[in-house]
């Protein structure tokens, strides 16, 4: 479920029962006319290309749809269909968004206490792995003996802390005299040792201690499930003073690093990125390359203005294409034409500069990205790898005035039919004041 199709070839996707629509209360589009049963997707492209064919989207959905559909992008290498967890920004599925998409769906539900108390074990900074270990202790759903003896998995159920009890998730995490003597020695228990079930224990400390101190409970509870884990896979014993050291340097260790990479978030910007003002290329030719989206009439366009060493204006195009696209996904596709231009042109020496930080970030990261976004971003890596003498970088609005106006009326250009001798007034004052900063 909250899946949605990057289309590959479109050959494996059937329209009406695969959930292929990219939005995320409704995974298939509403106003689908009958007969559309047992069709595929790539029904609905052009014949014989891997693109939408814009009359028949917009016979057979509703205008709003058409438009949503129009904007999903489609991978130019054809290859298989893959799909993409929607809830999640890199497209790839993780527990936290599924969590995060039931409780949504369940509007708030009947017991506001838990739930608050789930909103903000979810903010915490701490590993996510440990917020993974006590979301699913508190849901019962942790591969604790007892549970696994009442799925008949096991026969034993005795805690291997203790020896003693029933090795059920409070029990384990809290009540269990090992676990609780780690409690004691961190200074972190702050209530009670007995309470009918892990959930409750963790609301009552919860509503008790700030965000740091919640933080430090919950990577302990995770580290008393490693202890546990280590005694029953690895027959090593910890001692809690052990288990204490390594809850608080797994958490310092994790807010070092986070406060190493704050902003930007996947790689740090290089020297040239930021720049304010236009300036004359040093190296090659320079394309600067913008996008804008046009939401009235959804559609999306690019514009990409190039100048010479002396500044002088070699050539503009734009493009505009039907679609309601997020802006990145117009920014990124900017970014490829500007690249496809570069190589049906020949030239090697280049500059091209984007006011787009998510997208020249995507590029510059080895992190996969798995939707729309993630082909044509691994579109242009493999572009830029082919132009070795081809740079990009990230610059502010205002150094980027240029290729903005051009984007901003890429909706009312023919696709590169700006004319380049006849420039409107607007544009070559831009130009112009480009050239004299
Ligand atoms: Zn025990």
């Amino acid at each position: 479920m909250r899946v949605m199709e990057a289309n590959g070839a479109g050959l494996t996707v059937q329209i009406t029962s695969d959930p292929w629509f990219p939005i995320l209360d409704k995974c298939y589009p509403s106003s689908i006319v009958p007969g559309l049963e047992n069709f595929t997707v790539n029904c609905l492209f052009q014949i014989g290309q891997q693109r939408w064919d814009p009359e028949v989207v917009c016979d057979l959905f509703s205008p709003t749809e058409a438009a949503i559909i129009l904007g999903i992008p489609i991978s130019q290498s054809g290859g298989d269909d893959s799909w993409y967890w929607l809830a999640e920004n890199n497209g790839f599925y993780s527990v936290r968004s599924a969590y995060k998409l039931l409780q949504d769906q369940k509007h708030h539900s009947d017991i506001p206490q838990a739930s608050q108390f789930w909103k903000r074990m979810w903010d915490l900074k701490v590993p996510p792995k440990t917020k993974d270990l006590v979301w699913r202790a508190a849901s019962n759903c942790l591969a604790t003996k007892a549970n696994l003896c009442i799925k008949k998995v096991l026969v034993d159920n005795t805690c291997p802390m203790c020896g003693v009890y029933a090795e059920t998730e409070v029990h384990l995490l809290v009540s269990c005299p090992f676990a609780w003597a780690c409690w004691e020695f961190s200074g972190l228990s702050t209530v009670g040792r007995e309470s009918p079930s892990l959930l409750q224990w963790l609301e009552v400390s919860a509503n008790r201690v700030d965000k740091e101190v919640l933080g430090k409970i919950v990577v302990l509870c995770w580290a008393i499930w490693s202890a546990r884990n280590d005694l029953i896979w690895q027959q090593r014993v910890r001692s809690v003073r052990d288990v204490v050291v390594f809850a608080n340097s797994s958490l310092n260790q994790f807010l070092k690093a986070q406060g190493r990479e704050n902003i930007p978030s996947l790689s740090p910007l290089k020297a040239g990125d930021g720049s304010e003002h236009w300036i004359k290329s040093v190296s090659g030719i320079k394309l600067n390359v913008d996008a804008a989206t046009f939401d009235r009439d959804s559609k999306h366009g690019y514009g990409c203005v190039v100048r010479n060493l002396n500044g002088d204006l070699i050539f503009v195009f734009a493009g505009c294409n039907n679609g309601k696209v997020p802006a990145e996904l117009a920014e990124i596709m900017g970014i490829k034409e500007a690249l496809s231009w570069l190589k049906c042109n020949n030239y090697t020496q280049a500059v091209i500069e984007s006011d787009s930080l998510v997208c020249v970030e995507a590029i510059r990261s080895d992190e996969l990205i798995a939707f729309g976004f993630g082909f044509i971003v691994d579109e242009c890596k493999n572009m830029f790898k082919s132009l070795s003498n081809v740079a990009l970088f990230f610059v502010k609005r205002s150094a980027n005035c240029a290729a903005y106006f051009v984007a901003r009326h890429s909706i009312s250009l023919a696709e590169r039919m700006f004319p380049i001798n006849s420039v409107l007034m607007d544009f070559m004052s831009i130009l112009m004041s480009d050239c004299s900063s």
